[in-house]
């Protein structure tokens, strides 16, 4: 029988979700759930420099936005950081216990052995293996003290590091989903650190004895570890385990084809949720950069992902962050999204924009109101920060106008009598209800005789002050009739 298929995001709790290292979860989570399997997710806090506080609820906050639940590994419990499942403890700084046992077998197989070297002495080798254009490489100064030796300075207080011990000239090999197979020599790979000075383990040990214990089947990370790879695969073969089977995920990268970077693009997970995309769109999108579908769709649930989901089509090569079809998926959702979800994502938007103020959301008449502006623009949204644009002309009666259509239709010389004729039909109803749009502008047209473009372009510059908009009975309808009087009447001030 097949092994279960168990999965792990391993994530160093740095305080921030990059966009790639969601993907790399989404993608675990996809694929344990199409094989009835667990996804787990382990926090990597061994380099203890890095430590942020908050650091783990923020991440927590950020995949149950996204939907993606782990079953074991860390949680959120009652406002608290807690962890479930039966392989734990899941955070590697509650584990040092562990490693510093396996530690002692590998030193015991000869596999690993203690350095005592100052950084003084690595720096001066590292100078002088540049200087002569060599790569940088510890030079094995202490690979031949004896255990028995090396245990008594330990033991005596000396500082030491403790490294992997490669053999001379060694094949190291392993086949991998995505990037096939990979073979790397040991005589290019250095003796790596395992355990550090302040008795920590080093990612690369860590990750290897938490996987084996852990029971995990399928590492599926980003390519950056590629190169690592070859180093837990010796320690897998010095401990006589198996191996998971290796999947590297391609870099994501923006329109340039470059990786995305902090300083050009929006990475953090948060970014897109500060800017109102909805976790399904974000998703869906984040699904197809760097896997496709056996189809032409497109729009995928988050059922419909792990039916279609399969490592065997991940892609070679980086997966494009294409803003576009971000925006085209998440317009989407958009769309179809409950629309009190959508007033209470366009709130802080609106307070942003100082067009609501936060004590006014408690007003339901005012809230009501909002959901209706919401109603009338969510089909011209890509993501609800762009509420803030579309929206202006609903909270205040002026706008500016800034393209040559708006301006023409503005001169237009039938502006002003297309104007008497609207402002005497609005101030005659009591409220401007659902068909007074229609049958107001059937009116001026006989009225008037202008019709088609000449008949709505100046009312709704007018309006809106743009001559496209949304629906023009429902902007009517949603502006009311105070508001459209003091448009016609700012409108005038144009003329
Ligand atoms: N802790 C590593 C990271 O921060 C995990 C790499 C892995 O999945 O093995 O990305």
């Amino acid at each position: 029988m097949d092994k279960r298929v168990r999965v792990r995001f391993a994530p160093s709790p740095t305080g921030f979700v990059h966009i790639g290292s969601l993907r790399t979860a989404l993608y675990n989570y996809l694929f344990a759930k199409k094989m009835q399997g667990d996804y787990i997710l382990r926090i990597e806090d061994t380099d203890q420099t890095r430590f942020v506080k908050g650091a783990i609820e923020n991440m927590l906050e950020i995949f149950d936005w996204a939907h993606i639940h782990n079953d074991e590994g860390v949680i959120m419990r009652d406002g608290f950081v807690a962890q479930h499942g039966p392989a734990g403890p899941y955070i590697q700084s509650e584990r040092l216990d562990i490693y510093r046992q396996y530690i002692d077998q590998l030193l015991e197989k000869d596999c690993a052995y203690y350095c005592f070297c100052s950084r003084d002495r690595l720096s001066l080798v590292k100078e002088q293996q540049m200087a002569k254009g060599e790569t940088p490489r510890y030079d094995g100064h202490c690979r031949a003290i004896s255990l028995s030796e090396a245990r008594q300075r330990a033991a005596s207080g000396e500082a030491h590091v403790i490294r992997l011990k490669f053999p001379e000239n060694l094949d190291i090999s392993f086949d991998d989903i995505v990037k096939g197979r990979v073979t790397v020599n040991t005589s290019d790979l250095d003796d790596q650190v395992l355990m550090k000075t302040d008795g920590f383990p080093t990612y690369h040990f860590a990750v290897v004895i938490d996987d084996h214990l852990m029971a995990i089947s399928h590492v599926i990370r980003g390519e950056e570890w590629v190169t690592s790879t070859p180093k837990h695969v010796f320690l897998y073969q010095a401990f006589g385990w198996e191996a998971p089977q290796f999947v590297h995920l391609p870099n994501i990268l923006n329109r340039e084809r470059k990786k995305l970077s902090k300083r050009q693009d929006d990475v953090a997970a948060s970014d897109f949720r500060a800017k109102g995309y909805l976790p399904q769109g974000l998703i869906n999108f984040l699904a197809l950069v760097g896997w496709s579908p056996d189809s032409e769709q497109e729009l995928f649930t988050m059922e419909e992902l792990i039916e279609h989901f399969s490592l065997e089509r991940i892609s070679k090569s980086g997966g494009i962050f294409d803003v576009d079809k971000l925006n085209f998926i998440n317009s989407h959702y958009i769309k179809t999204e409950d629309i009190d979800v959508l007033t209470e994502l366009a709130i802080p938007q609106l307070i942003e924009a100082g067009y609501i103020t936060s004590e006014e959301i408690h007003d339901p008449q005012k809230m009501d109101w909002i959901k209706g502006v919401v109603t009338l623009l969510r089909d011209r949204l890509s993501h609800m920060s762009q509420i803030k644009q579309e929206a202006g002309i609903f909270f205040k009666a002026t706008y500016e106008l800034n393209d040559e259509e708006a301006i023409a239709a503005m001169r237009a010389p039938q502006t002003g009598i297309l104007l008497d004729a609207f402002e005497k039909r609005a101030r005659a109803v009591d409220v401007i209800n659902d068909d007074f749009g229609k049958t107001t502008f059937k009116e001026i047209q006989a009225e008037t005789g202008f019709k088609g473009k000449d008949l709505y372009m100046p009312i709704r510059t007018a309006l809106i002050g743009e001559v496209h908009g949304p629906d023009m009975g429902l902007t009517l309808k949603v502006l009311g009739k105070e508001n459209v009087l003091a448009r016609i009447a700012y409108a005038r001030t144009l003329l």
